[in-house]
């Protein structure tokens, strides 16, 4: 099964830009779209953790706020506002394809102390035992500083990774993946499939790709990419627009640049 043959249990993030219309309002074709491939991979014996942003734009969205927010205090009112509406999606189409979500949310604080730690890595592992898919964000309501903030979704979803020690993490995302110069700039830009080694040369052809909408550009998936291939997870960054490209992983092919992991790998 290519990239999934050693894969039991994968970690997916997806963006506010995949999951959100311009308007902020949630793109329901999509995110239906995604939860039937992920819980056709989860039928096919794999185990799936859901890093979901979008809270923060679904709250702005659904109090027709208008702009993004500006304080603190806005940004996580509008979260929990978001993260609600969120939760209702996800448990509505996982729910019509046999599948029951749990939701995990998280601040940096409980990865840094030991026993806190310990218990997240035990609700995870039980909550997969019992065959549900744990949908997680960063618990934006109440994470205000650098202890307990992330710093965004791409690092959690790594951290994620670590804490459920799993077999892969695909990133998607709103752009098909690493490109050795800007395509936004450069129509020759090409796709790097691999990418054997994160070294400063790949940091410098990183462009500040992203959207207004969502908070991870380049910079930040090359440093979520470092984190797990340090400790043996490999991680893809793939267009979540068609969330269907999944089918060619699974089906052993490939899609977006694929990192390797510097400790073990699966292919
Ligand atoms: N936790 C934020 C949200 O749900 C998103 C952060 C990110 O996209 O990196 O809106």
């Amino acid at each position: 099964m290519g990239y999934f043959r050693d894969s039991r249990r994968i970690v997916v993030k997806v963006g506010t830009s995949t999951l959100t219309h311009n308007t902020g309002h949630l793109n329901l074709r999509r995110i239906e779209r995604l939860v039937k491939v992920l819980s056709d991979m989860k039928n096919s014996g794999i185990q799936v953790v859901l890093v979901s942003s979008g809270a923060v734009s679904a709250g702005v969205a659904k109090m027709g706020f208008g702009r993004i927010p500006v304080t603190p205090e806005e940004k996580q009112a509008m979260a929990a506002i978001g993260q609600s509406e969120l939760m209702k999606m996800y448990d509505k189409f996982f729910s019509d394809y046999g599948h029951t979500v749990a939701q995990i949310l998280m601040t940096k604080d409980v990865l840094s102390n030991p026993a806190r730690r310990s218990a997240a890595e035990n609700t995870f592992n039980r909550l997969l035992e019992m065959n549900c898919i744990p949908v997680v964000n960063e618990n934006d309501s109440v994470s205000t500083d650098e202890l307990t903030k992330f710093g965004g979704n791409d690092i959690l979803s790594a951290l994620v990774a670590q804490v459920c020690e799993a077999d892969l993490l695909l990133n998607l995302s709103d752009v098909d993946g690493l490109y050795d110069s800007d395509p936004r700039s450069n129509p020759d830009a090409r796709l790097m499939e691999r990418v054997e080694e994160l070294n400063e040369e790949i940091y410098a052809i990183a462009g500040g790709a992203g959207t207004d909408r969502g908070t991870g550009g380049m910079i930040a998936k090359l440093n979520a990419a470092k984190i797990v291939t340090s400790s043996g997870i490999p991680m893809f960054i793939l267009n979540g627009h068609e969330p269907e490209i999944l089918y060619t992983l699974l089906d052993g092919g490939h899609v977006g640049t694929y990192f390797c992991a510097s400790k073990k790998d699966v292919k």
